[in-house]
Protein backbone atom coordinates (compact mmCIF):
# COMPACT_ATOMS: atom_id res chain seq x y z
CA UNK A 1 0.00 0.00 0.00
CA UNK A 2 1.15 3.46 -1.21
CA UNK A 3 0.62 6.45 1.35
CA UNK A 4 1.02 10.29 -0.48
CA UNK A 5 1.50 12.82 1.88
CA UNK A 6 0.04 15.95 0.85
CA UNK A 7 2.86 18.56 -0.34
CA UNK A 8 5.24 20.26 1.68
CA UNK A 9 4.75 17.89 4.20
CA UNK A 10 6.94 18.56 7.29
CA UNK A 11 9.15 15.82 8.82
CA UNK A 12 7.33 16.02 12.13
CA UNK A 13 4.13 14.84 9.87
CA UNK A 14 6.19 12.38 8.22
CA UNK A 15 7.47 10.99 11.62
CA UNK A 16 4.19 10.60 12.82
CA UNK A 17 2.80 8.22 9.61
CA UNK A 18 6.31 6.51 10.06
CA UNK A 19 5.37 5.86 13.29
CA UNK A 20 2.00 5.01 12.96
CA UNK A 21 3.07 2.35 10.30
CA UNK A 22 5.55 0.63 12.24
CA UNK A 23 3.30 0.27 15.25
CA UNK A 24 0.87 -1.66 12.92
CA UNK A 25 3.39 -4.25 12.93
CA UNK A 26 4.87 -2.66 8.83
CA UNK A 27 8.18 -1.61 7.62
CA UNK A 28 7.93 1.69 6.60
CA UNK A 29 9.36 2.76 2.93
CA UNK A 30 9.83 6.31 2.69
CA UNK A 31 10.57 8.00 -0.86
CA UNK A 32 11.32 11.44 -0.84
CA UNK A 33 10.41 13.54 -3.95
CA UNK A 34 11.35 17.47 -4.13
CA UNK A 35 8.11 18.55 -2.64
CA UNK A 36 5.97 14.92 -2.47
CA UNK A 37 7.20 12.48 0.08
CA UNK A 38 5.66 8.59 -0.17
CA UNK A 39 5.42 6.01 1.97
CA UNK A 40 5.14 1.96 1.04
CA UNK A 41 3.75 0.44 3.61
CA UNK A 42 4.64 -3.35 2.35
CA UNK A 43 3.41 -6.60 3.66
CA UNK A 44 0.66 -8.71 4.34
CA UNK A 45 -2.92 -7.43 4.19
CA UNK A 46 -1.70 -3.62 4.81
CA UNK A 47 -4.85 -2.65 2.46
CA UNK A 48 -7.17 -3.43 5.52
CA UNK A 49 -5.44 -0.25 7.51
CA UNK A 50 -6.27 2.03 3.80
CA UNK A 51 -9.04 3.88 5.71
CA UNK A 52 -6.66 4.51 8.66
CA UNK A 53 -4.41 6.48 6.96
CA UNK A 54 -6.99 8.00 4.67
CA UNK A 55 -8.62 10.23 8.03
CA UNK A 56 -4.91 11.48 8.74
CA UNK A 57 -4.79 15.02 7.94
CA UNK A 58 -1.02 15.13 5.95
CA UNK A 59 -2.76 12.43 4.00
CA UNK A 60 -3.95 13.26 0.37
CA UNK A 61 -4.21 9.58 -0.67
CA UNK A 62 -3.69 6.11 -0.32
CA UNK A 63 -3.27 3.39 -2.95
CA UNK A 64 -3.21 -0.02 -3.07
CA UNK A 65 -0.19 -2.35 -4.63
CA UNK A 66 -1.86 -4.93 -6.95
CA UNK A 67 1.06 -6.36 -7.96
CA UNK A 68 2.56 -9.30 -5.77
CA UNK A 69 5.95 -7.96 -5.56
CA UNK A 70 5.69 -4.25 -4.57
CA UNK A 71 8.53 -2.53 -4.24
CA UNK A 72 10.05 -3.10 -7.70
CA UNK A 73 6.75 -2.39 -9.50
CA UNK A 74 5.88 0.67 -11.52
CA UNK A 75 2.86 1.23 -8.86
CA UNK A 76 5.41 1.83 -6.03
CA UNK A 77 7.42 4.68 -8.21
CA UNK A 78 6.69 6.04 -11.82
CA UNK A 79 9.86 7.02 -12.86
CA UNK A 80 12.84 5.16 -13.71
CA UNK A 81 15.38 4.08 -10.82
CA UNK A 82 19.19 5.37 -11.68
CA UNK A 83 21.41 2.92 -9.91
CA UNK A 84 24.71 4.60 -8.72
CA UNK A 85 27.98 2.69 -9.18
CA UNK A 86 30.83 3.87 -7.75
CA UNK A 87 33.38 6.43 -10.04
CA UNK A 88 30.16 8.44 -11.67
CA UNK A 89 28.36 5.52 -13.29
CA UNK A 90 24.68 5.83 -12.92
CA UNK A 91 23.18 3.33 -14.64
CA UNK A 92 19.27 3.48 -15.95
CA UNK A 93 19.93 6.89 -17.14
CA UNK A 94 20.50 8.15 -20.76
CA UNK A 95 23.47 6.48 -21.40
CA UNK A 96 24.12 3.15 -21.99
CA UNK A 97 26.41 0.96 -20.03
CA UNK A 98 28.76 -1.61 -21.13
CA UNK A 99 30.17 -3.86 -18.30
CA UNK A 100 32.71 -6.33 -20.12
CA UNK A 101 35.96 -8.64 -19.02
CA UNK A 102 36.32 -12.53 -19.18
CA UNK A 103 33.76 -14.69 -17.55
CA UNK A 104 36.13 -15.90 -15.09
CA UNK A 105 39.28 -14.07 -13.40
CA UNK A 106 42.47 -16.54 -14.41
CA UNK A 107 45.31 -14.32 -13.60
CA UNK A 108 46.67 -10.83 -12.71
CA UNK A 109 47.83 -10.39 -16.51
CA UNK A 110 44.28 -11.12 -17.69
CA UNK A 111 42.44 -8.57 -15.78
CA UNK A 112 44.85 -6.02 -16.22
CA UNK A 113 44.75 -6.83 -20.15
CA UNK A 114 41.26 -7.56 -20.88
CA UNK A 115 40.71 -4.20 -18.36
CA UNK A 116 42.79 -1.63 -21.07
CA UNK A 117 41.10 -3.54 -23.50
CA UNK A 118 37.62 -2.50 -22.13
CA UNK A 119 38.45 0.69 -21.62
CA UNK A 120 39.73 1.94 -24.55
CA UNK A 121 36.97 0.51 -26.53
CA UNK A 122 34.59 2.69 -24.46
CA UNK A 123 33.18 -0.10 -22.01
CA UNK A 124 33.07 1.34 -18.45
CA UNK A 125 32.33 -1.74 -15.99
CA UNK A 126 34.55 -4.34 -15.44
CA UNK A 127 33.47 -8.26 -15.49
CA UNK A 128 35.11 -11.41 -13.76
CA UNK A 129 33.93 -14.32 -11.95
CA UNK A 130 35.81 -15.14 -9.19
CA UNK A 131 33.75 -18.22 -7.62
CA UNK A 132 32.25 -20.01 -10.58
CA UNK A 133 28.70 -21.70 -11.09
CA UNK A 134 30.10 -24.50 -13.28
CA UNK A 135 27.51 -27.19 -14.55
CA UNK A 136 30.67 -29.94 -14.24
CA UNK A 137 32.61 -29.83 -10.73
CA UNK A 138 36.21 -30.87 -12.37
CA UNK A 139 35.88 -27.64 -14.62
CA UNK A 140 37.72 -24.32 -13.42
CA UNK A 141 35.70 -23.06 -10.33
CA UNK A 142 37.45 -19.67 -10.04
CA UNK A 143 40.44 -17.73 -8.19
CA UNK A 144 38.06 -16.57 -4.93
CA UNK A 145 39.61 -14.20 -2.46
CA UNK A 146 42.87 -14.20 -4.86
CA UNK A 147 40.79 -13.25 -8.12
CA UNK A 148 38.97 -10.79 -6.46
CA UNK A 149 42.15 -9.19 -5.65
CA UNK A 150 43.40 -9.11 -8.94
CA UNK A 151 40.23 -7.80 -10.29
CA UNK A 152 40.12 -4.77 -7.60
CA UNK A 153 44.04 -3.84 -8.69
CA UNK A 154 42.68 -3.40 -12.39
CA UNK A 155 39.75 -1.54 -11.49
CA UNK A 156 41.69 0.51 -9.51
CA UNK A 157 44.36 1.33 -11.67
CA UNK A 158 41.70 1.85 -14.99
CA UNK A 159 39.41 3.67 -12.62
CA UNK A 160 36.81 1.59 -13.56
CA UNK A 161 33.71 -0.05 -11.42
CA UNK A 162 33.82 -3.86 -11.10
CA UNK A 163 31.14 -6.37 -11.13
CA UNK A 164 31.80 -10.32 -10.02
CA UNK A 165 29.38 -12.98 -8.41
CA UNK A 166 28.51 -14.59 -5.65
CA UNK A 167 27.05 -17.72 -4.97
CA UNK A 168 26.94 -17.84 -1.12
CA UNK A 169 25.60 -15.87 1.87
CA UNK A 170 29.59 -15.94 3.32
CA UNK A 171 30.72 -14.80 -0.69
CA UNK A 172 28.58 -11.73 -0.47
CA UNK A 173 30.03 -10.21 2.67
CA UNK A 174 33.65 -10.94 1.06
CA UNK A 175 32.35 -9.16 -2.35
CA UNK A 176 31.12 -5.91 -1.00
CA UNK A 177 35.01 -5.22 0.30
CA UNK A 178 36.47 -5.67 -3.47
CA UNK A 179 33.55 -5.22 -6.00
CA UNK A 180 31.50 -2.62 -7.01
CA UNK A 181 28.36 -4.62 -8.20
CA UNK A 182 27.42 -7.75 -6.70
CA UNK A 183 26.11 -10.30 -9.26
CA UNK A 184 23.90 -12.63 -8.52
CA UNK A 185 23.80 -15.81 -11.03
CA UNK A 186 20.58 -17.20 -13.30
CA UNK A 187 21.36 -20.36 -11.21
CA UNK A 188 20.93 -18.34 -7.98
CA UNK A 189 17.90 -15.89 -8.70
CA UNK A 190 15.94 -18.21 -6.07
CA UNK A 191 18.55 -18.98 -3.64
CA UNK A 192 16.34 -16.70 -1.14
CA UNK A 193 19.02 -16.40 1.99
CA UNK A 194 21.80 -15.23 -0.87
CA UNK A 195 19.14 -12.63 -2.09
CA UNK A 196 18.20 -11.55 1.78
CA UNK A 197 21.98 -11.45 2.20
CA UNK A 198 22.43 -9.05 -0.63
CA UNK A 199 19.66 -7.21 0.57
CA UNK A 200 21.56 -6.17 3.81
CA UNK A 201 24.59 -4.80 2.47
CA UNK A 202 24.86 -1.39 0.48
CA UNK A 203 26.69 -2.01 -3.08
CA UNK A 204 24.36 -2.64 -5.90
CA UNK A 205 23.13 -6.32 -6.75
CA UNK A 206 22.81 -7.10 -10.76
CA UNK A 207 20.39 -9.99 -10.61
CA UNK A 208 20.14 -12.40 -13.46
CA UNK A 209 16.79 -14.24 -14.58
CA UNK A 210 17.04 -17.78 -14.24
CA UNK A 211 16.90 -19.47 -17.14
CA UNK A 212 13.26 -21.17 -16.48
CA UNK A 213 11.98 -17.98 -14.24
CA UNK A 214 9.47 -16.22 -15.16
CA UNK A 215 9.07 -12.92 -15.23
CA UNK A 216 7.17 -12.29 -12.47
CA UNK A 217 9.22 -14.56 -10.62
CA UNK A 218 11.99 -12.66 -11.33
CA UNK A 219 10.62 -9.40 -10.52
CA UNK A 220 9.80 -11.49 -6.80
CA UNK A 221 13.22 -12.12 -6.29
CA UNK A 222 14.38 -8.29 -6.73
CA UNK A 223 11.64 -7.77 -4.07
CA UNK A 224 13.66 -9.94 -1.60
CA UNK A 225 16.63 -7.81 -2.38
CA UNK A 226 14.62 -4.10 -2.15
CA UNK A 227 12.68 -5.55 1.33
CA UNK A 228 15.86 -5.91 3.23
CA UNK A 229 16.67 -2.22 2.56
CA UNK A 230 18.96 -2.17 -0.98
CA UNK A 231 17.21 -0.06 -3.48
CA UNK A 232 19.99 -0.69 -5.77
CA UNK A 233 18.89 -3.56 -7.57
CA UNK A 234 19.33 -3.98 -11.69
CA UNK A 235 17.22 -6.50 -13.29
CA UNK A 236 19.12 -9.03 -15.99
CA UNK A 237 18.02 -10.81 -19.16
CA UNK A 238 20.18 -13.52 -20.21
CA UNK A 239 18.58 -16.15 -22.06
CA UNK A 240 15.67 -18.80 -21.01
CA UNK A 241 16.00 -22.10 -21.66
CA UNK A 242 13.60 -23.26 -24.22
CA UNK A 243 13.25 -26.57 -26.79
CA UNK A 244 15.79 -24.82 -29.54
CA UNK A 245 18.91 -26.25 -29.28
CA UNK A 246 20.83 -24.16 -32.00
CA UNK A 247 21.93 -21.86 -29.80
CA UNK A 248 22.80 -21.73 -25.69
CA UNK A 249 19.77 -20.12 -24.73
CA UNK A 250 17.12 -18.13 -26.20
CA UNK A 251 17.37 -14.30 -25.72
CA UNK A 252 14.22 -13.13 -24.43
CA UNK A 253 14.01 -9.81 -25.63
CA UNK A 254 10.24 -9.64 -24.90
CA UNK A 255 11.04 -9.54 -21.44
CA UNK A 256 12.62 -6.03 -21.98
CA UNK A 257 9.37 -3.80 -22.82
CA UNK A 258 7.39 -5.72 -20.38
CA UNK A 259 10.24 -5.61 -17.46
CA UNK A 260 10.22 -1.93 -18.36
CA UNK A 261 6.38 -1.75 -17.96
CA UNK A 262 5.77 -3.49 -14.76
CA UNK A 263 8.81 -2.16 -12.98
CA UNK A 264 11.38 0.68 -12.69
CA UNK A 265 14.55 -0.96 -12.10
CA UNK A 266 16.91 -0.71 -14.75
CA UNK A 267 17.03 -3.88 -16.88
CA UNK A 268 20.60 -4.92 -18.17
CA UNK A 269 20.87 -7.54 -21.14
CA UNK A 270 23.83 -10.30 -21.84
CA UNK A 271 23.96 -10.97 -25.05
CA UNK A 272 26.75 -13.64 -24.16
CA UNK A 273 25.32 -16.00 -22.21
CA UNK A 274 22.20 -15.41 -23.94
CA UNK A 275 23.56 -17.21 -27.46
CA UNK A 276 26.45 -18.59 -26.30
CA UNK A 277 28.40 -18.31 -29.99
CA UNK A 278 30.62 -15.97 -30.56
CA UNK A 279 29.92 -15.36 -33.69
CA UNK A 280 26.45 -13.87 -33.18
CA UNK A 281 26.90 -12.34 -29.69
CA UNK A 282 27.65 -8.58 -32.05
CA UNK A 283 23.91 -9.33 -33.45
CA UNK A 284 22.85 -9.68 -30.82
CA UNK A 285 23.84 -6.90 -28.27
CA UNK A 286 22.83 -4.61 -31.16
CA UNK A 287 19.49 -6.18 -30.66
CA UNK A 288 19.79 -5.31 -27.06
CA UNK A 289 20.24 -1.59 -27.08
CA UNK A 290 17.61 -1.49 -29.49
CA UNK A 291 15.01 -3.17 -27.45
CA UNK A 292 15.82 -0.41 -24.63
CA UNK A 293 18.37 -2.10 -22.32
CA UNK A 294 19.83 0.40 -20.27
CA UNK A 295 23.55 -1.79 -20.21
CA UNK A 296 24.92 -5.00 -21.24
CA UNK A 297 27.76 -7.45 -20.05
CA UNK A 298 29.20 -9.14 -22.41
CA UNK A 299 32.60 -11.59 -22.44
CA UNK A 300 35.61 -10.43 -24.09
CA UNK A 301 39.00 -12.33 -23.94
CA UNK A 302 42.48 -11.43 -25.42
CA UNK A 303 42.86 -15.41 -26.33
CA UNK A 304 39.57 -16.57 -26.01
CA UNK A 305 40.95 -20.45 -27.00
CA UNK A 306 42.89 -20.33 -23.84
CA UNK A 307 39.66 -19.27 -21.89
CA UNK A 308 39.35 -21.76 -18.46
CA UNK A 309 35.44 -20.73 -18.89
CA UNK A 310 32.95 -19.84 -21.77
CA UNK A 311 35.57 -19.24 -24.47
CA UNK A 312 33.36 -20.46 -27.24
CA UNK A 313 31.27 -17.13 -26.37
CA UNK A 314 34.34 -14.75 -25.72
CA UNK A 315 34.92 -11.48 -28.21
CA UNK A 316 38.22 -11.13 -29.09
CA UNK A 317 39.57 -7.60 -28.28
CA UNK A 318 39.20 -6.55 -32.06
CA UNK A 319 35.37 -7.90 -32.41
CA UNK A 320 35.03 -5.83 -29.32
CA UNK A 321 36.08 -2.70 -30.39
CA UNK A 322 34.54 -2.80 -33.69
CA UNK A 323 31.07 -3.68 -31.74
CA UNK A 324 31.48 -0.86 -29.53
CA UNK A 325 31.02 1.48 -32.57
CA UNK A 326 28.26 -0.01 -34.16
CA UNK A 327 26.61 -0.19 -30.96
CA UNK A 328 27.39 3.82 -30.11
CA UNK A 329 25.30 3.88 -33.79
CA UNK A 330 22.35 1.94 -32.51
CA UNK A 331 22.18 3.35 -29.04
CA UNK A 332 22.10 7.09 -31.14
CA UNK A 333 19.08 5.69 -32.89
CA UNK A 334 16.82 4.64 -30.28
CA UNK A 335 18.40 8.37 -28.57
CA UNK A 336 20.32 6.66 -25.67
CA UNK A 337 24.32 7.60 -25.50
CA UNK A 338 27.15 4.83 -25.18
CA UNK A 339 30.50 5.90 -26.47
CA UNK A 340 31.71 9.25 -24.81
C1 LIG B 1 28.42 -15.43 -15.87
O1 LIG B 1 28.08 -14.23 -15.91
O2 LIG B 1 29.56 -15.83 -16.20
C2 LIG B 1 27.40 -16.43 -15.50
C3 LIG B 1 27.74 -17.60 -14.99
O3 LIG B 1 26.15 -16.01 -15.76
P1 LIG B 1 24.72 -16.76 -15.65
O4 LIG B 1 24.42 -16.82 -14.19
O5 LIG B 1 23.81 -15.88 -16.42
O6 LIG B 1 24.87 -18.13 -16.27
MN1 LIG C 1 30.27 -16.94 -18.35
Amino acid sequence: MIITLRKGAKQKEIMVVTEKVKGLGYKPHISKGEDITIIGMIGDSAEKYKEVFEAMDVVEHVNEIQKPYKLASREFKRENTVVKVSRNVDIGGKKIHVMAGPCAIESRDLMNDTGKIVKEAGGTILRGGAFKPRSSPYAFQGLGEEGLKYMEEAGEKLHMPTISEAMTVEQVELLSKYCDIIQIGARNMQNYDLLKAAGRQKKPVLLKRGMAATVKELLLSAEYILSQGNYDVILCERGIRTFEDSTRFTMDLNAVPVLKKFSHLPVVLDPSHGIGIREHVGTMAKACIAVGADGIIIEVHPRPEEALSDGPQSLMPEQFRRLMEDLDLVAKAVGRELLD
